[in-house]
């Protein structure tokens, strides 16, 4: 077992940290407190340099514009992008992972020529539908269904909390094919383009945090696609979704960590500077060992995150509950490690000005989206309880 990172990821670490650090960094708070019209436009300049840089081009084949790294490769970038801006992202997540990922694997070779270009090069922005009002963690009862019109499919329904839902060039979008068919094997993924009569979206969602990534429902209402935009085969959508949510969880346990990266980054700062009786904050015990958790902490999700990625990246069956791990531990440690950070920052870390506010409200969605805390535990316990 080898726990070091080899050349080319330390250099690929150093070099997009540098990036992160002058490029995304500035922007993270203007994208938190901008007027909602605002965001868009900030949040696309972000994605063109992340494509510039290659980071868009991670996670796709060099066929299609991209450099296809192992998911090891890609979660060193992700961190350091996490650590400086949760929204960006999220929605650069959203876009070449959640919709691009599920393309790559499951489309056909036009579909893949057709979309994914144009995803990783940010000219293209993505979103992934699966979410509706009534549906969210019972995802397999969705309602929205796509029925077959001659040489079409007609979608009629509503999704809801969809990141990059107000943005969004291209979707990917599940819905029910097969009313008669059971739970599971009833469902199809469609990819439903920007501009296609009878699809709308809902006004940006006013969110505690990730004020940076827009959110919104997609409205379909008698919604004609031609029948080439079914992804993959028909009523297989809801296994694609599940399959893309493996690597979508890998990905929200990256955030997390990211944003507890932030905090413990923060903290340290503070606690060295801010004085309290004649000394820095950091010399009491009950302070300092708060750092000492964020380390642990820390260090013990990306280890999770690192072997869910591993055992994804080597088509290890393990992979699903591994990332369910990793995702339920980065997660929950994060709202924790960001409650300790506003701990250390005192009546200062209240107020808006300081960055680990925005760090712990961006925290908690790491326990919501992807799958909540509970849905992870129900699927470790459903894996663990029949293996033993
Ligand atoms: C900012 C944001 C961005 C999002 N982006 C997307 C996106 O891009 N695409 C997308 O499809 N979705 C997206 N989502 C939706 C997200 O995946 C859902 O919110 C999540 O799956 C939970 O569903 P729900 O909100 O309907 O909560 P519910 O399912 O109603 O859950 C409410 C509570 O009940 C608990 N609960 C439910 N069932 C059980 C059970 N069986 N056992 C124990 N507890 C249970 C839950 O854990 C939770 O605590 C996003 C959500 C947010 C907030």
């Amino acid at each position: 077992m080898d726990y070091g990172l080899n050349k080319e990821q330390l250099a690929l670490q150093d070099s997009f940290r540098k990036f992160c650090e002058k490029e995304i960094k500035p922007n993270a708070d203007l994208l938190d407190k901008a007027d909602p019209a605002k965001v868009p436009g900030i949040l696309k300049k972000n994605l063109k340099k992340l494509a510039e840089i290659g980071y868009t081009g991670l996670f796709h084949d060099e066929k299609y514009g991209g450099t296809g790294k192992d998911l090891i490769t890609q979660s060193i970038a992700q961190e350091e992008l996490a650590k400086v801006c949760a929204a960006t992202y999220l929605s650069v997540g959203a876009s070449v992972g959640l919709c691009g990922i599920p393309i790559g694997i499951f489309g056909t070779e036009e579909q893949k020529k057709k979309y994914l270009p144009g995803l990783i090069t940010t000219d293209l922005v993505g979103c992934f539908g699966l979410t509706e009002p009534e549906a969210g963690s019972d995802a397999i009862s969705i309602s929205t269904t796509a029925v077959k019109k001659g040489n079409n499919w007609v979608l009629n329904g509503t999704k809801t909390f969809i990141t990059n839902g107000p943005i969004a060039d291209v979707a990917v979008v599940m819905a029910k094919t097969d009313p008669t068919g059971g739970k599971g094997r009833n469902v199809s993924s469609f990819i439903v383009e920007k501009g296609t009569k009878g699809f709308s979206t809902g006004k940006p969602m006013d969110k505690m945090g990730y004020r940076g990534s827009p959110t919104s429902e997609l409205i379909f209402q008698e919604c004609e696609i031609p029948a080439a935009n079914l992804l993959g085969k028909e009523n297989e959508g809801f296994m694609q979704a599940m399959k893309t949510l493996e690597y979508g969880r890998i990905g929200m346990a990256m955030v997390c960590l990211g944003v507890s990266m932030a905090c413990m980054d923060e903290s340290i700062k503070y606690a060295k500077e801010r004085v309290q009786f004649g000394r820095p904050i950091s010399k009491f015990q009950m302070v300092s060992f708060k750092i000492a958790d964020m380390k642990l902490l820390t260090d013990v999700a990306r280890l999770l995150i690192y072997r869910a990625a591993w055992l994804k990246d080597t088509n290890d069956p393990a992979a699903a509950t591994a990332a369910s791990i990793a995702k339920l531990v980065a997660s929950e440690t994060s709202t924790q490690i960001s409650s300790m950070a506003v701990q250390v920052h005192g009546g200062y870390g209240y107020m808006k000005e300081y960055l680990v506010e925005r760090l712990y409200r961006d925290a908690k969605l790491g326990e919501i989206g992807e799958g909540t805390s509970e849905i992870q535990r129900v699927l470790i316990a459903r894996d663990v309880l029949a293996k033993y």
